[in-house]
């Protein structure tokens, strides 16, 4: 068992949690949470947002009774933090964009931090898109060179990907297949994409996913893929 460290409401319906618990996490790698004993039944994936050595933290949006009961949970509550799972985004080098909308931010800020420290040449830009009350726009401004964001609209109206030798990108996944289908060359699209899971570790098959290379499960071979090799089936 985990402690909480911080919980912070940020917005109408989005928090910040962070738990006294070393995870490693990768960019994109995310976490099986529970704050309860035998109901709801499912511990809940939550992307890691950062990482330091106090602990983890996790951007998440209240959408049901397990997020509800984050929601309520206070500094020094026991939670359950399993972890870091699935697959992350490549560390590569040279003009990278990340593309974000909603919380879908989530993982982008750990990448945007991950790359910028990976290499003094290469250049992290963040794009990012809300429906209504854009968050943690100090926090990102820092670690990209360019931060824009946008509340309505379409972010991926923004996105010019010539400039860009790799684009990183989480969110609804009709804003993650607009960009897919905007990009000229489609190697450089990484995405992250999201599935009601049960297990986390890649046993149930909940997860399921059609990819061009077959069946796969998005808690053990995702949630991290080449975007073609899921919007190319
Ligand atoms: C790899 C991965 C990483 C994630 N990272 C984050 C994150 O960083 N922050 C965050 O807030 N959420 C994240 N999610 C989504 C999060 O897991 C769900 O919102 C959460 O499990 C909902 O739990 P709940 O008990 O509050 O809602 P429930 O009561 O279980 O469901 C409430 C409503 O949300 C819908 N729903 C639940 N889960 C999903 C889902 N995965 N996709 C689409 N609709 C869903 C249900 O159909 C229902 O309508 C991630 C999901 C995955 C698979």
């Amino acid at each position: 068992m985990s402690t909480v460290v911080l919980n912070k409401k940020l917005s109408s319906n989005f928090y910040l949690m962070k738990v006294n618990k070393t995870l490693n996490a990768k960019m994109g790698q995310f976490a099986m949470i529970r704050a309860w004993d035998k109901y709801p039944l499912l511990s809940r994936p939550i992307s890691v947002y950062d990482e330091d050595g106090e602990g983890v933290t996790f951007l998440y949006k209240v959408v049901g009774e397990g997020t509800s009961i984050f929601s309520k949970l206070k500094s020094g509550d026991s939670v359950n933090v399993e972890g870091a799972y699935g697959t992350s985004f490549p560390i590569l080098n040279g003009r990278i964009l990340l593309v974000g909308g909603g919380v879908g931010i989530a993982p982008l800020y750990l990448a945007a931090k991950t790359l910028k420290n990976n290499s003094k040449d290469s250049v992290i830009d963040v794009l990012l898109g809300f429906t209504d009350e854009p968050l943690l726009l100090d926090e990102f401004s820092k670690v990209a060179r360019d931060f824009k964001y946008q509340v309505g609209g379409f972010i991926t109206d923004l996105v010019n990907d010539e400039s860009y030798d790799y684009i990183y990108t989480c969110g609804p996944s009709i804003m993650m297949e607009t960009l897919y289908k905007k990009i000229v060359n489609k190697d450089k699209l990484y995405a992250s994409f999201e599935s009601r899971m049960a297990c986390g570790i890649g046993v149930c098959l909940a997860c399921s996913c059609m990819t061009i290379n077959g069946n796969k499960k998005l808690c053990t071979d995702g949630p991290i893929f080449l975007a073609k090799e899921v919007f190319n089936v």
